[in-house]
């Protein structure tokens, strides 16, 4: 069967890593988070208080991204792809509510999204390939054979959400993590460079009413499609 990159793009909270790990693990491929590398590099600046009262001073992440390194490292035992900051694995860190609400913002900047995209098209440069984020479609993999956009209602994404957060033991309100998904989307579709917006020849899944596993036949099927 012919390697394809699958770009996966959509909405905060559709699903996305889910429908993409699934798909990795049954072809084989390589699954890459982008999401998660925009939140480490949240994460960093947090931790570098780059965010006073909130506001985020954008000229000290540009200035300091020379020494924020990213990785990857293959898990051989659980077979899958971990992102390391600096050397250190951070996937607990960057999945809170502090680091989502301010993700958005540090996802604005250009010259932090011209460094992840490099990086994302230097991974991906063998087919064979799950990406998923909100570009991956329009701008990192442009020609990407295959390209899904993920949506569902607002309020069933908050839901999922906020399941997900509590069963990690989180402590959040229902009523914030809406807030964020709603505001996330806001900040994603509307800021200048990449904005979040299906590819011109995305296929657009809206998954309010599908089943996780009615979801992956499908794109299953426009897998063995387009190979
Ligand atoms: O996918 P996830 O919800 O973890 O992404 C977190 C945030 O990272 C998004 O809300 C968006 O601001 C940013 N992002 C992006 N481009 C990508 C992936 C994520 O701007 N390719």
């Amino acid at each position: 069967m012919n390697k394809i990159i699958i770009a996966i793009d959509g909405h905060s909270s559709t699903g996305k890593s889910t429908l993409a790990k699934q798909l990795a693990k049954y072809l084989n491929y390589k699954y890459i988070d982008t999401g998660a590398m925009y939140r480490a590099i949240t994460w960093y600046a947090i931790k570098n208080n780059y965010f006073e009262k909130e506001v985020l001073d954008e000229d000290k992440v540009i200035k300091n991204l020379e020494f924020i390194n990213l990785e990857l490292h293959h898990d051989s035992n659980l077979n899958n792809y971990i992102l390391l900051l600096n050397g250190e694995n951070i996937e607990k860190e960057i999945r809170g509510m502090e680091v989502s609400s301010k993700v958005s913002y540090i996802a604005k900047i250009a010259e932090v999204r011209e460094k992840m995209v490099e990086i994302q098209q230097a991974w991906g440069n063998e087919k064979g390939i799950v990406m998923d984020g909100r570009d991956i479609g329009t701008v990192v993999f442009p020609n990407a054979e295959l390209k899904i956009f993920m949506t569902a209602s607002a309020e069933v994404r908050a839901q999922r959400r906020y399941d997900e957060l509590i069963k990690k033991g989180d402590t959040v309100l229902y009523d914030d993590v809406l807030q964020n998904v709603i505001e996330r989307d806001e900040i994603d579709s509307n800021r200048t460079i990449a904005p979040l917006k299906p590819a011109s020849d995305a296929i657009m899944i809206d998954n309010s009413n599908l089943t996780r596993e009615e979801q992956f036949q499908y794109v299953l099927k426009l897998v063995k499609e387009t190979v």
